[in-house]
């Protein structure tokens, strides 16, 4: 685009329809970016999602909104995309599984994305605005920081504008968010959260299964912001305590102690078998997290579940879980 326009507050912002990608769009609205939203219509089996993808645009206000088809069933390799099942769990509650499951589309994030950059290029967009998260997702290789680093760097090699020293900027404010945070997020923006469709499998009336791992997620995350607990930190002498509260009795208890090598290490995580399912034990880390700020904890394997660790950005390493600072700021609102 002509060098001499202004392409600092124009983003493309992929958006399908559901809570994530929407909440960007708001999001980036609200800063002020004047939006370009793209949405494929690859042949995913929930086509309800776009026609909510056309109604969030709408209420949005955007700039534009693209609607471009590219039918990706040719390939398939999805559940999402083939004639295979949606898999499901009963239990509404039950957490999502570790691996990559069958609704992962092959390369999906790779295409999208490829499509937006050429979409910003085209209109002389500054940045792409992507709804990808890192810690309640169902373990999808193209969500990872790691990959939109590396596509952030494509797109400086890429294209013109990055050749010219522009380059397109991938905005993925959601990426380090607990899915309770995106919620909150949602809801300070004034998303109609209920509008947006994130199931996999969702009726024709766009009605949520209530089974797949979006559904899932998405009830522990408004079960957990319905629950009232409340965290609270305590800097004490020889580390930070956390204690979480129910109605206002003690539930659970975290606490860090500095280690020589200058990491923390969690000390203690407990939490009542009445708070266990109403997100206590992952607020509780993310509260010491925040007292960490940019240091790091290390928690030995049998100190954590596994689940929770993951929940809040800790990372296998040696014989335990290393998270390295900082945090997120609590909502891209606030930092
Ligand atoms: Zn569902």
């Amino acid at each position: 685009m002509g060098s001499g326009e202004d392409t600092s507050r124009k983003a493309v912002v992929l958006l399908s329809g559901g809570l994530d990608s929407t909440t960007v769009a708001a999001w980036l609205a609200r800063e002020g970016w004047k939006i370009h939203a793209l949405s494929v219509d690859y042949g995913q089996r929930h086509a309800v999602e776009l026609s909510a993808a056309r109604r969030l645009a709408a209420r949005l206000g955007v700039a534009e909104h693209l609607v471009l088809p590219l039918d990706l069933r040719g390939i398939g390799g999805s559940a999402l995309t083939a004639d295979r099942p949606v898999p499901k769990e009963a239990d509404p509650l039950a957490p999502v599984a570790a691996g990559i499951p069958d609704t992962y589309v092959p390369a999906r994030n790779t295409i999208l994305l490829a499509l937006a950059l050429a979409l910003a290029e085209a209109r002389g967009a500054g940045a792409i605005g992507i709804g990808v998260n890192a810690l309640d997702y169902s373990g999808y290789p193209d969500c990872r920081p790691e990959f939109v680093a590396a596509f952030a760097e494509l797109a400086r090699l890429a294209t013109r504008e990055g050749v010219e020293g522009r380059p397109v900027r991938i905005l993925a404010p959601l990426q380090h968010l607990r899915k309770a945070e995106i919620l909150t997020l949602a809801r300070r923006l004034g998303v109609p959260v209920a509008e947006t469709v994130s199931c996999y499998d969702p009726d024709p009336g766009g009605g949520a299964c209530g089974g797949c791992d979006a559904c899932r997620l998405r009830a522990r995350a408004e079960r957990e912001l319905a629950a009232p607990v409340e965290v609270a930190v305590d800097a004490g002498g020889s580390g930070p305590r956390a204690e979480a509260r129910l109605s206002g009795r003690p539930v659970g208890w975290a606490a860090l102690r500095a280690d020589p090598a200058g990491d923390w290490r969690l000390e203690i995580l407990e939490v009542a078998p009445e708070a266990r399912d109403l997100g206590a034990a992952p607020r509780l880390l993310r509260a010491l997290q925040r007292f960490a700020g940019t240091g790091s904890i290390r928690v030995a394997a049998a100190a954590a579940e596994p689940e929770v660790l993951r929940s809040c950005g800790f990372r296998p390493a040696g014989r335990g879980w290393r998270w390295q600072g900082p945090p997120p700021a609590a909502l891209p609102l606030d930092g």
